[in-house]
């Protein structure tokens, strides 16, 4: 496996899952803005309700953007353990396919097949 390449392109996707973060934070506080301009957080209101979905939905996004950068994180810190590629619930090799789809991916596609 070569690291370096691998190390870019975690590197790449970090960058890409922080940009994601910046401007969904740019987002939700431009949502946060609206529904105070708009004086309501009443659910009631139709406003307010469609404001309160996108509210939701934008946290949502935030939330799994946050993971992803966790998640490459992660991912860099066992590239430079030694043991990026490895799973880590059952120390098997994780499938080249899963790594070129999701180089991220902490487990084998099995172990995550079955995380309950
Ligand atoms: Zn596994």
């Amino acid at each position: 496996m070569e690291a370096e390449r691998v190390r870019e392109g975690l590197e790449a996707e970090r960058r890409r899952a922080r940009e994601r973060v910046a401007a969904l934070e740019r987002e939700f506080a431009g949502l946060a803005e609206a529904a105070s301009a708009a004086g309501t957080d009443d659910e009631h209101d139709p406003e307010g309700a469609t404001l309160a979905f996108e509210r939701q939905h934008t946290a949502a996004l935030l939330a799994a953007a946050r993971e992803q950068v966790a998640a490459v994180d992660a991912a860099l810190r066992r590239l430079a353990a030694g043991r990026y590629g490895v799973c880590d619930r059952c120390g098997r090799p994780i499938g080249a396919d899963r790594l070129a789809a999701r180089p991220a991916a902490p487990t084998c596609i099995r172990c995550a097949g079955s995380r309950r």
